[in-house]
């Protein structure tokens, strides 16, 4: 794992090298300082030269002013080194997310998803910046400072170091019961980001079942506990700080009596026994630092897992290597023994056979559950049939690109997804980089050119992101606008009209029949007066096919599609005798 995480820092290799020696430079210098002091007092100050003294002065300033160049490289172009292994992070997350199939989806929670693309690789990011260097100078300042101390009064050197291993073991305590408490911190977030989620997305609910204060007790909950674990963790982070303190200032009372005695010894000098309590403070700077490394690796590390986790996950619905980019197909379908199941229950569907000629239109009924969309679905590998085969004009749809088998496939749904933006915007989602004729074009034959036209912005509507503003008939006739942008030879309407009042229905069939002209159509129907026209109807129920032919000879042949039948027509047939 840390292998690969470091593999990011290949194309920065510049970038890393510059920040690194930059980091490296100025944390010699900050080790150097006391020894300056060491001489200034020992050398300088007994020779009462000011010349000399102002002339060191000038050296040191020009030492800092170097040391605070440092600091600012490190400072901006470190971040920007994180930020770089970030984003090319967060392009592959986001990428990886455009593999993944339905069966993924239909696994995930849209929020957990949502945060291992931000929250986790923006920890991710803070370790990259951090991560190596902050190490490597803790590491390389304690070392340092405990040589110098060495150097200057081996004795006084070793009296600290017997101090100072138990404050870093007391830090290391804290440190570690803070990362549990990170831990539980972030679930909390989790939680209640997942509340608020739910409660701004279902508010037409909430408000219409008048729950607001059932929906602010559950809020309240979640919020408390994030109140009381965050005030754990500040209880900790209390702790820890003050005893950090404490151990320093004991340290260098330890120091000062100590090194009195060895000054008043003759053993010690004046400057010798300054520098040496400033290299205490030097020596203690990597154990705090050390602590905010435990604090930011434990989240850098889980957030990369799980980015990790994630490129990993391979799509289960990918291009095959001899896969043909396929273009203007006529459009005869064939199902071949076609099994499938969703997953350990029971197959959905079980050797289902079916062929469907260019420019029909074969509608699908049978009881709800029956696998009408399921069927559908195979046809643009959204799903993977798990036996048999499926071919488009004699070609198997699992040789074709998926883009381009998709691209010969329109599909309308019950559900119009809008996505935040125009409605021009919307329309030409059906092919990008359509003109404004072809979009207005388009528009037209949905009959969305009425709407279009009383509406102050017309095209340029905003229809925010759920697209409330638009009734359902509306958008229905903007998912249709799509279609005919995209022109396919093949044409899937998934009760396209089922959610619709029976007039605005009927209204949005004249343009169903229009699209459907010259395409072969799959349609499934709820309200069978739809498809009664249909070229062929397939009757669906959970065994398979149970039957199939035009409406005449389906009511005449006296099955289910009969019984279905007459079911709706039971209320207006009784109208009808009374
Ligand atoms: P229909 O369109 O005829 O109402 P579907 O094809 O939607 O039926 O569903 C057929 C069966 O498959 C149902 O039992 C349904 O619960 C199940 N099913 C549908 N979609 C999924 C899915 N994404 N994951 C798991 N099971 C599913
Ligand atoms: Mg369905």
């Amino acid at each position: 794992m840390l292998k690969r995480f470091f593999a990011y820092y290949r194309p920065h290799r510049g970038l890393f090298l510059l920040d690194f020696s930059c980091a490296v430079l100025s944390g010699l210098l900050e080790l150097g300082f006391p020894l300056a002091v060491r001489g200034f007092v020992d050398y300088l100050l007994p020779g009462q030269d000011w010349g000399l003294i102002l002339l060191a002065s000038a050296g040191l300033l020009v030492v800092y002013l170097l040391n605070t160049g440092l600091m600012s490289v490190v400072t901006y172009w470190g971040h920007a080194l994180g930020i770089n292994i970030e984003t090319e992070m967060r392009r592959k997350a986001f990428d990886h997310l455009q593999k993944l199939s339905f069966r993924f989806y239909d696994n995930q929670k849209t929020g957990h998803l949502v945060a291992r693309v931000t929250r986790d690789l923006e920890e991710v990011g803070e370790v990259a910046h951090h991560g190596p260097e902050d190490l490597f100078i803790a590491v390389m300042t304690f070392i340092g400072a405990f040589a110098l101390m060495f150097m200057v009064h081996p004795q006084l050197a070793l009296i600290t170091a017997v101090i100072v291993p138990l404050t870093a073991w007391l830090s290391a305590h804290y440190g570690s019961r803070m990362t549990t408490t990170w831990r539980a911190i972030y679930s909390r977030v989790g939680a209640f980001n997942a509340r608020i989620e739910e409660n701004v997305g279902g508010m037409r609910v909430v408000q219409a079942f008048a729950n607001e204060d059932h929906e602010r007790r559950l809020f309240a909950e979640d919020n408390a506990r994030y109140r009381s674990t965050k005030l754990q963790a500040y209880k900790i982070m209390a702790a820890s700080t003050s005893i950090s303190y404490l151990g320093m200032r004991l340290t260098q009372m330890v120091v000062m009596i100590a090194g009195s005695y060895f000054v008043l010894q003759g053993d010690l000098s004046a400057g010798g026994f300054v520098g040496f309590l400033l290299l205490v403070g030097v020596f203690f700077r990597p154990v705090e630092k050390i602590n905010a490394v435990l604090e930011t690796y434990p989240k850098g590390i889980a957030g990369f897992r799980r980015y990790t986790e994630l490129l990993d996950t391979e799509p289960d619905i990918a291009d095959a290597p001899d896969a043909v980019a396929v273009s203007g197909l006529k459009g005869d379908i064939r199902y071949e023994g076609v099994s499938f199941g969703y997953g350990s229950e029971k197959a959905v569907l079980s050797n289902i056979s079916l062929t469907i000629r260019a420019g029909e239109t074969v509608a699908f009924v049978g009881p709800s559950g029956a696998g009408k969309t399921t069927i559908c679905s195979l046809l643009p590998r959204f799903y993977e049939a798990d036996a048999g085969r499926i071919t488009i004009d004699g070609i198997d749809i699992r040789k074709m690109t998926l883009a381009s088998l998709r691209g010969q496939i329109g599909i309308v749904q019950q559900d119009v997804f809008l996505f935040a933006g125009t409605l021009r915007e919307n329309i030409a989602y059906g092919r990008l980089g359509a003109s404004e004729d072809e979009i207005l074009e388009a528009a037209r034959r949905a009959r969305l050119d009425t709407v279009i036209a009383g509406l102050p912005a017309g095209l340029d509507t905003v229809v925010g992101e759920r697209g409330v503003k638009l009734s359902g008939g509306q958008k229905q006739r903007l998912a249709i606008a799509r279609i005919f942008l995209k022109n396919p030879p093949i044409l899937i309407l998934d009760e396209a009209t089922s959610a619709l009042d029976t007039e605005t229905e009927r209204a949005i069939q004249q343009s169903l029949a229009e699209l459907s002209r010259g395409r072969t159509t799959l349609v499934i129907a709820h309200r069978l007066a739809t498809i009664r026209d249909a070229d062929r109807i397939v009757v669906v129920d959970r065994n398979g096919i149970a039957e199939q032919g035009r409406h005449q000879d389906l009511v005449a042949a006296g099955g289910l599609y009969r019984r279905l039948h007459e079911a709706q027509q039971g209320g207006s047939a009784q109208q009808g005798a009374a």
